[in-house]
């Protein structure tokens, strides 16, 4: 591949590269930002700036950048074997090993992986082998799925479904019939007068009210994202997710994990379902499973659904070309061997997770700033217009929603770091192994950028 100079590679990339998630009329005309190179916590583009990446690529990058030993588990695999498929009574041992490893890292009876290459098609296998359980059980009609307004589950036909964004499911017929949503738990917007806790219930309540209305012996799965993370970080009260497993428990309803962003220590614990203290029948993995190096997804399944799908589901008519997928499962087991090795989620559990969340909290002092909210290394600080107005008018929105939130990103990469923004919420989730040092540079950084973000506003 030769190197084309910046200039050349943006007409090329307006000319013939669609971009996911982008007006790519605008962006054609404003050019894209090529990123070159990446260590740590930090990457580079292709004008030379460093960013501090505080967003860990796309929620993704535990481990952060430039770690050769993966680059090495790779070149090693795909030299001893690229690929061997795991239909026709075939595996290839990584493969093997990383279910092992799944199995073992997972809470309680979660013992049982299939392997896909993306968390929107791990949703996808739940779907289906969720639906495929109750099928085979005699209940074919208990097949509908309840996620939550505004929760984000992927891009395919079933993973933007059972996703609650409007503005996905506008686009290409969605939802797919039999999925339902309940609204999320928003405490900031939501909550009125509720302290967190009491909140916490009655968002949880709602999908009792919903399996009620639709019948029990039609509900297959709830599904949702224990801290809901493209909406802009909602982390739900401890109540909720105690609550949701009561309700699911009571009725029959598989719980349904989405770990996509939790799991691997974003939370502080290996998994969200740690965290909150609610142990899930079905998860779904994906993102920091390989910290981003490479793409790989699983669903995880407790005894009784696998029991079940292995032993009355016959054949399973399900999975990809690239379904445990040797080099990408060598990847996972060396990613997770750097985390366990260099006590990555420990340390932030025990140190700097919260002192992120102090520094955070600091932030939460500026006049831009509503809400401060965090949980272990992932959170968001919500913008608002005026914070000190009485009561809940204090928890009021700008007017034009989202145009404050780009804004204050754009003066962020200014200033050499790296926030994502949906609506007005400044969301957060840097490598797992950013220092303290770091951390007091992501707190210089988003400060400035509050301040120069207000004074362009007038306020
Ligand atoms: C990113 C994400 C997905 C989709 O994963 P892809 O690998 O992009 O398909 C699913 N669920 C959650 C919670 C996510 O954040």
């Amino acid at each position: 591949m030769d190197h084309l100079d910046t200039r050349t590679l943006q007409q090329l990339d307006a000319a013939h590269h669609l971009h996911p998630f982008s007006d790519n009329a605008a962006l054609a005309k404003k050019g894209t930002r090529i990123l070159t190179r990446g260590e740590g916590c930090y990457v580079w583009d292709a004008e030379g700036h460093k960013l501090l990446d505080a967003f860990a690529g796309l929620w993704c990058v535990n481990v952060g950048y430039g770690r050769k030993e993966l680059g090495e588990a790779a070149s090693k695999q795909m030299t001893q074997l690229a690929y061997y498929n795991s239909f026709f009574q075939c595996t290839t041992e990584p493969t093997i090993q990383l279910a092992a490893k799944l199995a073992e890292l997972t809470p309680a009876d979660l013992n049982h992986a299939f392997f896909t290459n993306s968390g929107s098609e791990a949703n996808d296998t739940i779907l289906r082998l969720v639906r495929h359980f109750w099928a085979v059980q005699d209940q074919p009609r208990k097949n509908i799925f309840i996620g939550r307004h505004d929760g984000y589950h992927g891009t395919t036909m079933a993973g933007a479904s059972l996703g609650g964004m409007k503005g996905m499911h506008k686009q290409g017929g969605l939802p797919i019939p039999d999925i339902h949503h309940i609204d999320p738990p928003f405490w900031f917007a939501d909550g009125g007068d509720l302290d967190p806790d009491e909140y916490g219930l009655v968002a949880a309540r709602r999908l009792e009210a919903k399996i009620l209305e639709l019948g029990p012996e039609r509900v297959a799965a709830f599904i949702g994202e224990p801290i809901m993370g493209a909406i802009g970080v909602y982390i739900p009260p401890m109540t909720y997710w105690p609550e949701i497993e009561r309700i699911c428990r009571k009725y029959d309803v598989l719980l349904v994990a989405d770990e996509v962003i939790c799991g691997f220590g974003r939370t502080g614990e290996w998994f969200a379902a740690d965290y909150f203290g609610f142990t899930p029948d079905v998860m779904t993995l994906a993102k920091g499973i390989t910290s981003g190096y490479i793409p790989l997804g699983a669903a995880m399944f407790n005894d009784r659904v696998a029991g079940v799908l292995a032993n009355q589901g016959g054949e399973l008519a399900h999975g990809c070309t690239y379904s445990g997928h040797p080099v990408c499962t060598a990847v996972a087991l060396e990613n997770i061997r750097i985390l366990q090795d260099e006590k990555i989620v420990e340390t932030c559990k025990a140190d700097t997770a919260p002192y992120l969340a102090q520094r955070w909290s600091e932030l939460g002092e500026h006049r831009l700033v509503g809400e401060a909210r965090i949980a272990g290394m992932v959170g968001a600080l919500e913008l608002v217009p005026d914070k000190n107005a009485p009561g809940k008018s204090g928890r009021a929105f700008f007017d034009d929603r989202g145009k404050v939130g780009q804004l204050c990103r754009d003066k962020a990469l200014a200033n050499g770091l790296i926030l994502r923004a949906t609506y007005d919420a400044m969301l957060l989730s840097p490598p797992l192994i950013i220092s303290r040092a770091q951390i007091d540079e992501l707190f210089e950084k988003t400060w400035k950028a509050l301040n120069e973000t207000a004074a362009e506003l007038g306020l």
